[in-house]
């Protein structure tokens, strides 16, 4: 099997604002595995430096997993031990080539991955579309494009929330559900329920900063509305200590580093009556293609990367009228556009 790497230079629609900085210009590592047959599966690797990861990370992990690939593309559980044992963290390096090794067992058998999972695309919920922090004229005419979408993620953690959550009910009365990426104290967190409350917002993500589970605790004592762990939680070890503190858990390929892992975390979750939801980064119709395999199994699809994009490169998964399709073809069913 050989392993091909390309860097994926990708730009949003608008320049995307979150509680920790902006940007436009996005750049994703495509991985193609190759087997001896031609056979090829496709993964998308969309690195973060909030955990530590680069393009430049993934190109070099990448060189190190090569020298582990496996003979038998079936064999995917020693696979992804054996990358894990090979060289620890990179996890959207990791989860580039479980995405690809996915795609290739599903195309070799002829079926979608999904299938391979055993789950009926049909199930899958419907996914909201983010809109991410700006000025009012900007965030009302981003809402106004989005009108397709029946669910919109509203991001916080500025100095001014209610001037954006005002803005946005003045042009919608659509479900709204609220991220703020750690930028909340836990005293603005509390301070905040009211509000979001008084705004109809139904789920409230990551409140304050990802060691700070105590806070999270005391956070979800005083809201009612559910609390969900992103930055918290990154892999199934993260999830025992969350029990108790937020009722979800956001899983998302570039922080679990596999596909097997995103669907053991939903069975620790659910082991512990947790909501599941599955997000992603700004990546391509790859990486979210790959993440939308499991969303049969979960409550919330935050799966709009692709969406907020300019352009696109490939064609996958598609969010249509809010409701998530999956691709029939065999593996991922993506194409290049
Ligand atoms: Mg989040």
């Amino acid at each position: 099997m050989r392993l091909l790497a390309e860097v994926l230079e990708l730009k949003t629609r608008h320049p995307f604002i979150i509680a920790r900085g902006s940007q436009d210009t996005y750049r994703t590592v495509q991985v193609r595995l190759i087997d001896d047959d031609g056979v090829e599966g496709w993964g998308e690797a969309a690195p973060q430096r909030f955990y530590g990861e680069t393009t430049e990370t993934v190109l070099e992990a990448l060189q190190v997993y090569a020298t582990v690939l496996p003979t038998d593309p079936f064999h995917l559980e020693d696979a992804e031990a054996g990358f894990e044992m090979a060289l620890h963290g990179n996890n959207s390096a990791r989860a580039a080539l479980s995405a690809a090794l996915h795609d290739l067992a599903g195309k070799r058998l002829g079926v979608p991955v999904y299938r391979l999972f055993g789950l009926d695309a049909a199930k899958c919920p419907l996914s909201t579309f983010t809109i991410g922090i700006d000025t009012a004229e900007r965030i009302q005419m981003k809402v106004r494009e989005a009108e397709q979408y029946p669910v919109l993620k509203v991001k916080l953690g500025t100095t001014d929330d209610r001037a954006i959550l005002s803005a946005i009910r003045d042009v919608t009365s659509k479900e709204l559900r609220v991220d703020a990426n750690c930028g909340w104290t836990r005293k603005q967190a509390i301070r905040m329920l009211p509000l979001l409350e008084e705004f109809g917002v139904t789920v409230l993500e990551q409140p304050l900063e990802p060691t700070d589970l105590e806070g999270l605790g005391l956070v979800r004592q005083e809201a009612r509305i559910p609390i969900v762990a992103d930055e918290s939680c990154l892999t199934a070890a993260d999830i025992p200590p969350l029990v108790g503190k937020v009722d979800g858990i956001n899983i998302k390929l570039a922080k679990t580093g596999s596909l097997r892992e995103a669907v053991r975390m939903i069975a620790i979750a659910r082991a512990h009556h947790l909501m599941v939801m599955v997000g992603c980064m700004i990546e391509s119709s790859i990486g979210i293609t790959a993440a939308a395999q499991i969303c049969p199994l979960v409550d919330i699809c935050d799966l709009d990367g692709a969406a907020l994009l300019a352009r696109d490169p490939y064609v996958g998964a598609t969010i249509d009228g809010g409701r998530l399709r999956l691709p029939e073809g065999p593996g991922l069913g993506l194409s290049a556009r």
